[in-house]
């Protein structure tokens, strides 16, 4: 049988760094053996439930490219590249759970304890046969011995994690749990059940926890921890993935950019390391600046405006080739692509601000007649190409006996508004002629 493994978080309005990589090695795995991706939504718990909280797990998989396999047909497509496929809700398989707490009840394997239902936990030792941390032996703590029966269901009729966790691993015919070394604890339950159901459990593969780069332990509040954040900042998903596969994987080489199709080729489960992995920052900003340096135009161009549309610039209203001949002088120039409005931002506004304190420097009084010149002499350039441009910087420095950065600063200021940005001369072509005539215009009319 073909492996099938599943995501299975809880929706709890956070996407925690540790998650989007389980997700990621469940999706891995399913991709490199040829098996079957699932999504499960653990949202049993009600009170904690919102729309909003299962959309961060949504949209986090979606911007991450991690497509599910299977689930109930839904009208608004979930996922992304299956697209008719909603995923799995915990919630709206309640019945399963009611059918399967009959059955141990009338098999006696659980019994009505003060309106709750507790299952009759094994009392013998449990071996969990991991295939990443190897056979783990459980015994009962010592609180256990003196019960260590455990509820299922309750009071308030809600059935409990181990048990919804574990009814639809079997009935979704789960066959490897992938999770994370924190659920270990709770395997020697889940192992019991599903030998109360007559089932064999899974395989299970528990991943190593994600520490901060000083080997703590990461919260909720550590820097980086949240998925959602590397989304607003506008990192490259693509390097996202390639990092997060590095946490606690490694391929032979020690090699450290790996195309998905790459990871997808070489990754399996006895390669997943034993020990903790370290989140390091640095080096996926690294990462993430030689994917967009070595990032092919066309992609660049999407995530760039992408990520100006999140700004507020509507890129649709320009030509596209402007766009993009924009977008061109940008590249290299940026880690981030949410840097990106404010580096360039200025393409796309039909009116320049200016940087108050550079405003304050450059465009002073004994600049004006030499930026009238230079705008004289840009005015009969044809054509408009960056090599002219500069070359009339060049010619106009020379006649007036200045440096060109003399010249370079106010035009500067006049067609983008801040002191840096893009080469300007590179720039000016972009624009055009008309654009750098009427902001040098603009320019001289506050000097
Ligand atoms: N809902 C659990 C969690 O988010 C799932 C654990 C599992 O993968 O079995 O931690």
């Amino acid at each position: 049988m073909k492996p099938r493994v599943r995501f299975a978080p809880s929706p709890t309005g956070f996407l925690h760094i540790g998650g989007a990589r389980t997700a990621l090695f469940n999706w891995l795995y399913a991709r490199h053996t040829g098996g079957t991706f699932i999504l499960r939504i653990e949202d049993t718990d009600a009170a904690r439930n919102t729309q909003e909280a299962v959309n961060v797990i949504l949209n986090g998989l979606r911007w991450l490219g991690l497509d599910w396999d299977e689930g109930p047909i839904t009208a608004d497509a979930t996922g992304p590249s299956k697209g008719i496929y909603g995923p799995y809700f915990q919630s709206q398989r309640k019945e399963n759970y009611q059918r399967r707490v009959e059955a141990l009840l009338s098999h006696g394997l659980a019994y009505e304890h003060e309106g709750a239902i507790k299952f009759k936990m094994t009392r013998e030792p449990v071996i969990i046969p991991d295939l990443v941390v190897g056979d783990v032996r459980r015994e009962l703590t010592d609180r256990e011995q003196v019960d260590p029966d455990f509820v299922i269901v309750r009071s308030d009729g809600e059935p409990v994690f181990h048990l919804v966790n574990v009814i639809d691993d079997l009935e979704m015919n789960i066959t490897h749990v992938i999770r994370g070394e924190d659920h270990l604890s709770n395997t020697a339950k889940h192992i019991a059940l599903f030998k109360a159901f007559g089932v064999e459990p899974p395989k299970y593969a528990h991943i190593p926890l994600i520490l901060n780069i000083d080997g703590t332990k990461m919260s909720k509040r550590d820097k980086g921890a949240s998925l959602t954040s590397y989304m607003e900042e506008g990192y490259a998903p693509e390097a996202v993935v390639n990092y997060l596969s590095l946490l606690g994987w490694s391929p032979k080489g020690n090699r450290e950019k790996l195309s998905l199709e790459e990871t997808v080729e070489l990754f399996d489960l006895p390669q997943i390391l034993r020990h903790n992995a370290r989140f390091d920052l640095t080096k996926l900003s690294w990462l993430n600046g030689e994917y967009i340096r070595e990032m092919a135009d066309d992609r660049f161009h999407e995530l760039c405006i992408h990520a100006l549309a999140k700004a507020g610039l509507d890129t649709n209203r320009y030509p596209l080739d402007y766009v993009k001949s924009a977008l061109d002088t940008c590249k290299g120039k940026f880690k981030l692509f949410g840097e990106l409005a404010g580096y360039a931002g200025f393409y796309f506004q039909d009116q320049v601000e200016y940087d108050a304190q550079a405003a304050a420097q450059v465009f002073i009084p004994e600049n004006k007649p030499r930026l009238q010149r230079l705008r004289e002499v840009l005015a009969i350039l044809e054509p408009f190409h960056h090599e002219g441009i500069g070359a009339t910087f060049g010619a106009v420095a020379k006649e007036l006996g200045i440096k060109t950065g003399v010249l370079v600063h106010p035009a500067r200021l006049a067609c983008c508004g801040k002191p840096a940005g893009p080469s300007l001369y590179h720039l000016m072509a972009v624009i055009g002629k008309d654009r750098t005539l009427c902001s040098i215009d603009k320019a001289l009319a506050r000097m």
